[in-house]
């Protein structure tokens, strides 16, 4: 049996540890903890000093790296021990059509309790990460509009209270948790007091903090005297670039700024120890089922293609999105091997820094690990493009032209790292557009898409731009461009049908959000935008069933649910709304919508008196709700509380605008309630 090398290089330091202790009473417990956009440099005593101390009685990695520096693929693989070309995860907010069995699910199976407490969107159930997990904590706070952010965050020490309520709830199994925490991610907002520990270094702030919340968790392993019986692991998704070959965050280019991260493992009764060896973090969850002496299922450890190879294979596809071309990479015990449109090869024992490119003098090294690193990146599963053929029969019934995509990369795209200078521009306006000033975005994103023809994600975002800004035809138009130009693209044609509704097109819009589905039947965001134009037309049973299409894609989205009740409710089914408005109170306590629909259900129930604390609950959550005030005037009224329902129609008139539906309703309900 292969072996893969983290746990052989494991095993075989372990092997002057105690060897007299005797046998468990039970499995050991597993505790894996991720900490986001952790940069390999930043273990240390300084920056980190909890992990640190942890560390000096571990086993500490110093060369360990991920195989994408984006978080969804990373950890798909980290949770799967199987490389993206299996588990078809290479960029984030991809929810795999089959998805591999995880770490998780081979411990329950083993008789293990599951957890998982993640601090951000891009992790949510419904991209395939949670199965396995008898408990998956993803409560990260959505955007009202519904249209969930990937880069939507829990803070570390929420994450690690939520962790740290159920991990004492022993029932004498083992238990398996998995804490992933965000905060090292940009935008870097550390607490006050962290920032000021690391002089005012933001980044440095957060990874404190994320050190501390770690700490809070090692210090119960310790009271718990669970520390004996636990194995844990540590590590980071990927590292931040901050600056190193022109880049600033992570994703685009396979430096070992973004590559590399800290790993460090702790199995009890095992001395400290090293290991300099290059290991990477497909073979971790196979290395923890080792240690916890469990079977390691054969889709995990990836076979090295030539027995004996210590190669360590990463890859981002991310720079497809801008129109150029995808990088893999391939590290050996010197070498490390860059692949675009151009190859770059370097000498990391004597070139950390990965500064001066050998491929042009070291020719046969450079095409052996190519052809190598080339094989690791083929497809292992078919699932990926059977269903194309189908997409584009759909697409061409609903009247778009539907040319095979293109897949893979153009021999002529350039390779990213000579264009990291545009899209640290790009970044940078895309974070004045995400925090509202479109107005101040537009003319560079206007530039970039001018000269980036080809860059899909340059054309959408200005489009986003230009609707944001009001010009929603101006905006129109560049989507229906785009989309003619990636007839592949699900995201493109929802945001066109975004920009068409937005312009009064409902018909466009909803042929849009079909294309969207077509490609992505799981697309939460299509089928309730294909939901608000049904219900826009009246057609309540449509919208009803395409907002529980929404739900299923999306299974915790608050406002996917309250759409389905106010559907549910117009077609006149009473139980299935109140059904939906339930589970929407139960993922957002706080939704003002739900509360209101609870309300609306129980007056058309004649229960006018039981519907007043709904109506209360709605305008706790937000009070200038004219709707709600609205009803909880009529719900008055109906108890016959006339002062109070006057009151509640004037809120309306003053919040309402004039001649609206809400304004001119209480304009006539209060003349009749004060007669
Ligand atoms: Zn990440």
């Amino acid at each position: 049996m292969k072996r893969s090398l983290l746990a052989a290089t494991l095993l075989l330091a372990a092997c002057g540890g105690s060897a007299d202790h005797a046998p468990p009473p039970r499995p050991p417990n597993v505790l894996l903890i991720t900490i986001d956009t952790l940069r390999a440099d930043r273990l240390n005593a300084e920056s980190m000093p909890n992990v640190m101390a942890f560390a000096a009685k571990a086993t500490r990695f110093t060369n360990a790296r991920a195989v994408v520096p984006l978080t969804e693929p990373s950890h798909t693989t980290i949770l799967t021990g199987a490389l993206p070309a299996r588990t078809g995860v290479h960029v984030n907010g991809v929810v795999p059509a089959s998805p591999e069995k995880t770490i998780a699910g081979v411990l329950h199976d083993s008789g293990y309790r599951t957890g998982a407490f993640v601090g951000a969107y891009v992790l949510d159930r419904r991209f395939g990460l949670s199965i396995g997990f008898d408990t998956y904590d993803d409560r990260v706070t959505r955007d009202p509009s519904g249209s969930p952010r990937l880069e939507a965050e829990r803070r570390g020490d929420h994450v690690v209270d939520a962790a740290l309520a159920w991990l004492p709830q022993d029932n004498g199994r083992p238990f398996f948790a998995w804490i992933h925490l965000y905060d090292p991610h940009a935008p870097y907002e550390p607490p006050p007091e962290y920032l000021g520990r690391a002089r005012g270094r933001p980044y440095d702030g957060e990874v404190l903090f994320a050190d501390a919340q770690v700490g809070r968790v090692l210090d119960w392993l310790t009271t718990s005297g669970q520390d004996r019986r636990t194995i844990v692991a540590i590590t980071g998704d990927h590292g931040e670039g901050l600056g190193d070959h022109g880049e600033e965050t992570h994703g685009m280019l396979a430096y070992d700024s973004t590559l590399r991260v800290p790993l460090v493992i702790r199995t009890p009764n095992r001395d400290p120890a090293t290991i300099e060896a290059p290991v990477s973090l497909v073979d971790l969850a196979g290395t923890l089922l080792d240690l916890a002496g469990i079977a390691v299922p054969s889709s995990m450890h990836h076979t090295p293609v030539l027995s004996g190879s210590r190669d360590v294979y990463a890859e981002t596809q991310y720079p497809r999105a801008a129109g150029w071309h995808a990088l893999t990479a391939l590290v050996d015990q010197r070498w490390k091997l860059i692949v675009s449109s151009e190859t770059e090869l370097y000498d990391l024992q004597n070139d950390p820094g990965e500064s001066h490119n050998l491929a042009g003098d070291r020719t046969s090294i450079a095409s052996s690990m190519r052809a190598r690193a080339a094989e690791l990146a083929k497809a292992t599963n078919a699932a990926e493009s059977k269903t194309s053929q189908e997409i584009r029969e759909r697409l061409r019934s609903l009247g778009y032209v539907a040319s095979p995509a293109a897949a893979g990369d153009a021999d002529d795209a350039p390779n990213p790292a000579d264009q990291i200078y545009a899209w640290n521009t790009f970044e940078r306006e895309l974070s004045k557009l995400t925090s509202g000033d479109a107005a101040r975005a537009l003319p560079g994103l206007g530039k970039l898409a001018r000269s980036s023809p080809d860059a899909a994600v340059f054309q959408s975002t200005y489009a986003r731009a230009l609707k944001d800004t009001g010009r929603v035809r101006d905006a129109l138009d560049v989507y229906r461009r785009a989309v003619a130009r990636w007839p592949q693209d699900a995201t493109l044609y929802h945001d066109l049908a975004v920009a068409a509704a937005a312009a009064g097109r409902p018909q466009e819009a909803a042929r849009a959000e079909q294309a969207a589905l077509a490609i992505d039947p799981s697309y939460a965001s299509a089928a309730n935008g294909l939901g608000l134009v049904e219900a826009s037309n009246g057609h309540a049973d449509e919208a009803a069933r395409a907002f529980e299409r929404a739900v299923r894609g999306d299974p915790t989205n608050a406002v996917y649910w309250t759409n389905l009740g106010n559907a549910r409710r117009d077609a006149g089914n009473s139980p299935g709304a109140e059904e939906a408005y339930r589970t929407a109170l139960e993922h957002d306590p706080r939704s003002a919508d739900a509360a209101n629909g609870m309300g609306v259900l129980l007056v058309q129930r004649n229960r006018s008196a039981d519907a007043i604390a709904w109506f209360e609950r709605a305008l706790a959550g937000d009070d200038m709700f004219a709707d709600a005030h609205l009803n909880l005037g009529i719900a008055y009224q109906e108890s016959g509380q006339r002062e109070k329902a006057a009151e509640q129609y004037r809120r309306v008139l003053a919040l309402a605008p004039p001649g609206s539906k809400p304004w001119s309703a209480a304009t006539s309900l209060l003349a009749n309630v004060s007669r």
